[in-house]
């Protein structure tokens, strides 16, 4: 029987969520690779146990994470049965909709059908009566936002999720679609956008608007997914992603990227940092972001992160240093 680290609270920092009530974990843990169907249980369920040991309190799901589509969800549900089902109001859990997820016309983007069938059929697959935080995943051109926003305020009014956050959206909907949320008496809490050294877009105004709206921001693929560390300093391992998933194909790991790749690590060692903890350091250097929300092939990369907690700030001259090599 699992019995966790009761010290798990020590090491974690847990940051406010923009302007609600929610603290978030400075780490999360995602569930979209590495936790599906035709991945070893076993693993998954270490890392999670183990995540959980180190105060990471918030995993990250979605509809579709697996291969194949639900199996994520399914996975999750497993272990927190048998292992996490007494802590379960120590956690946060996420998920979402808005990808394809089945055939025809409303398994897709964001109608109020798709939002709440969907969240139904997360909810039965990780056998939860309600998630803390339900996502709409990617913007949807052309459902009116009034009517996705309508299904997420329904959904949280339902008790079906405690929070409504959104995903992907641009810095002018994210506004629009905060003011409606607003309006509706139940506030957008989260945005989750891709946010790295490698991919910057949110300071293009984003952020700007999370930190005047007072929403909180959970950055996902911080490690540019796997390029921002030291894995592929020698090459592709074959366990590794960009030898298996469509996500991340071989061919953007230029001679261009690995380049900038070395340059980043030494200044990652000549800080005692790993590469893959100093992104998470870059990142969480932001205000506005709440968390970073990392992905795991291994026990030891969940370690990695909440290690680079315990560092101190990235200094005026390591953060010149840096852009300069981006
Ligand atoms: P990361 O950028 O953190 O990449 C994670 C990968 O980096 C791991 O799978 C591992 O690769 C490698 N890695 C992690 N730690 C280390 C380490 N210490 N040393 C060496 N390599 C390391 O994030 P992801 O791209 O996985 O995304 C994280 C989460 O964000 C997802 O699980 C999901 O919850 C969310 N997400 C949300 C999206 C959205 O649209 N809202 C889109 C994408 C992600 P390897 O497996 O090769 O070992």
């Amino acid at each position: 029987m699992y019995a966790p680290n009761e010290s798990r609270y020590e090491a974690m920092r847990y940051n406010r969520c923009g302007r609600s009530g929610l603290k978030l974990p400075a780490v999360s843990l995602g569930l979209w690779h590495n936790f599906g169907g035709l991945d070893p249980r076993e693993n998954a369920r270490a890392m999670i146990r183990r995540a959980f040991d180190l105060g990471i309190t918030h995993f990250d799901l979605a509809n579709n994470y697996g291969p194949p589509p639900g199996s994520a969800e399914e996975t999750f549900g497993a272990i927190l049965r048998s292992d996490l089902a007494p802590y379960r109001d120590e956690l946060i859990i996420s998920t979402k909709a808005g990808w394809g997820m089945w055939p025809g016309p409303y398994g897709d983007f964001g109608s109020r059908k798709y939002l709440i069938a969907s969240l139904d059929q997360s909810l039965r697959r990780m056998g939860l009566q309600y998630v803390d935080i339900f996502y709409h995943h990617r913007p949807d051109p052309q459902t009116p936002l009034e009517e996705t926003m309508g299904a997420l305020a329904d959904i949280v009014r339902s008790g079906k999720a405690l929070y409504a956050g959104i995903s992907s959206y641009q810095p002018d909907p994210t506004r629009e679609s905060s003011e409606i949320l607003r309006a509706l008496g139940r506030p957008c809490a989260i945005h989750q956008p891709s946010y790295s050294m490698f991919n910057r877009w949110v300071e293009d105004g984003l952020l700007d608007v999370l930190g005047r709206e007072g929403i909180g921001c959970i950055v996902f693929s911080p490690l540019a997914q796997v390029l921002l560390t030291d894995r592929y300093l020698q090459g592709i391992p074959a366990d590794s992603r960009a030898a298996h998933s469509i996500f991340l194909r071989p061919e953007a790991i230029t001679a261009e990227v690995m380049a900038k790749v070395t340059k980043l690590n030494e200044i990652a060692r000549a800080r005692g940092q790993k590469l893959s903890q100093m992104a998470i350091s870059w990142v969480l250097r932001r205000k506005e972001v709440t968390s970073a929300l990392i992905g795991a092939s291994k026990v030891s990369q969940i370690e990695d992160a909440v290690a680079a907690l315990q560092a101190p700030p990235l200094s005026a001259e390591e953060l010149k240093k840096i852009e300069e090599i981006l």
